[in-house]
């Protein structure tokens, strides 16, 4: 094993207390159920239904268009009601399959069947987790059977379980280690299955010293997988700082973690692992913490993809007072919301809602050459100097200083006393890069 941690990061006030030792309560879709085609990185999927169809639970709506794709599974029966471009929480517009949900909740034939997987091949396996529409479900959705495809897959020694989970506030990763523990190591062993020459290691924060227990009790006889808890510390969560601190193996932004021997997976998508090849179930639903200073009821909810954040913020009794800031995601990497009528996708892993005091701390001032964005930035960069060429869109600067290794992680902008949102300007300059470079 390597060392246990990366350079740099942040320790700062998590917020987790508001969320986390509650249980997971159950949201039932009300609304229109709304799927946008675009919820993965990669090719949009193909709608499959037309309007007018009449559709069950765990029905296939679109399929995965490309290698890179996922297939859109219903989470409610109903009629399809419209086929459209409608606005997403990027706040771009995509095609989108409207759902008019009839609240029967009929299911496909054979959903949630048992079904003993340690006989499966490992093809068997990986069509079942494609089938099941799952992408990684604790950043920016890569389809999984993609990333379980690698072609070294005698070179892979680790399978990384990701629970981390460093940024502040976010808990439904730590309830869901503490309430489905099994499943998520029946899970690990399911992945395992397709690495023969890998070790399985959960790598978990000592702040959830439950879920620490939880797994650690349950894989104390499994010779191939081990608990690591480490000091926590943002962004642990982040896949590059997560492969050095399990293995000690760097990583720069043109490799991928096959290339270092990893594949690493968050502990929500080694779940939905388990349900589609153990239980034969579908990404339908998700684990969302919904949170904030202005959220009376902060907790943790089973929320299915294509239901509204407004759904899930009455979940949580509603706001205590008129907030300021609504945020899909995390207050480090989330994005601001307009409109609470979005729908919820794979990829939503909170709701985070503040009050007015709380949101208007961020005035913007000229840098003071503190030095404190450097110290932090885990990449080892320059943050105060990538945001100078950011600005005078100066991108061969921007690669100059190394600004393609960025991991995005925010930690930057958190630090800054002038308030200067730097991780987004410099997010948004390296994917405009990325982009240009993919065009060409
Ligand atoms: S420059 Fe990028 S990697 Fe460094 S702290 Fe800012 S957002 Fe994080
Ligand atoms: S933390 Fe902010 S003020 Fe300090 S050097 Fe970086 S950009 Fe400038």
């Amino acid at each position: 094993m390597g060392k246990t941690t990366f350079r740099n990061g942040i320790q700062m006030y998590d917020g987790k207390d508001l969320s986390k030792n509650k249980e997971i309560s159950t949201v039932v879709p009300k609304g229109e159920a709304v799927y946008p085609l675009a919820q993965h990185i990669g090719l949009p999927a193909r709608p499959v239904v037309e309007v007018g169809d009449a559709v069950s639970v765990g029905q296939r709506l679109a399929e995965a268009a490309g290698v890179v794709s996922a297939h859109v599974i219903s989470g409610v029966s109903g009629t399809v009601k419209a086929i459209e471009e409608r606005l997403t929480v990027a706040g771009t517009m995509c095609e989108t399959i409207v759902v008019e949900n009839d609240g029967e909740f009929r299911t496909m034939e054979g959903l949630g069947e048992k079904r003993e997987y340690t006989s499966l091949s490992k093809g068997e396996i990986r069509d079942y987790i494609k089938e099941a529409g799952i992408v990684g479900l604790g950043g920016v959705g890569f389809p999984t059977h993609v990333k379980l495809s690698p072609k070294n897959e005698d070179g892979i020694d680790y399978v990384i379980v990701n629970g981390a989970e460093s940024e502040p506030y976010l808990t439904a990763d730590e309830c869901l280690m503490t309430e489905e523990p099994e499943k998520i190591v029946e899970g690990l062993k399911i992945l395992l299955q397709l690495f023969e020459n890998a070790k399985g290691v959960i790598l978990i924060e000592d702040n959830k010293p439950q879920a620490v227990k939880c797994l650690s009790a349950l894989v104390k006889n499994e010779p191939r997988i081990t608990v690591k808890a480490v000091k926590s510390k943002y962004p642990q969560g982040a896949e590059r700082q997560a492969i050095k601190t399990v293995t000690g193996r760097k990583m720069n932004s043109a490799m991928l973690p096959t290339d270092v021997g990893c594949v690493v997976h968050n502990v929500g998508t080694v779940y939905a692992v388990y349900m589609a090849v153990a239980e034969s179930t579908p990404l339908i639903k998700r684990v969302v913490t919904v949170t904030g200073d202005a959220v009376a009821n902060p907790r943790n909810v089973w929320a299915y993809m294509g239901m509204s954040y407004r759904e899930l913020a009455e979940a949580a009794g509603g706001f205590t007072e008129e907030p300021e800031l609504f945020v899909s995601g995390g207050p480090l990497t989330g994005t601001a919301l307009t409109d609470l009528e979005l729908p919820v996708t794979k990829t939503s892993s909170a709701l985070l809602v503040m009050k007015k005091k709380e949101a208007a701390k961020r005035l913007v001032s000229p840098c003071i050459r503190c030095g404190r964005c450097m110290e932090v930035c885990p990449s080892g960069l320059t943050p105060h100097r990538l945001i100078k060429c950011a600005e005078q869109t100066d991108c061969e600067g921007f690669v100059r200083l190394d600004g393609m290794e960025c991991c995005e992680c925010g930690a930057c902008s958190y630090v800054c006393p002038a308030g200067r949102m730097l991780a987004q300007e410099i997010r948004q300059t390296r994917r405009s890069i990325l982009e240009e470079r993919r065009r060409r």
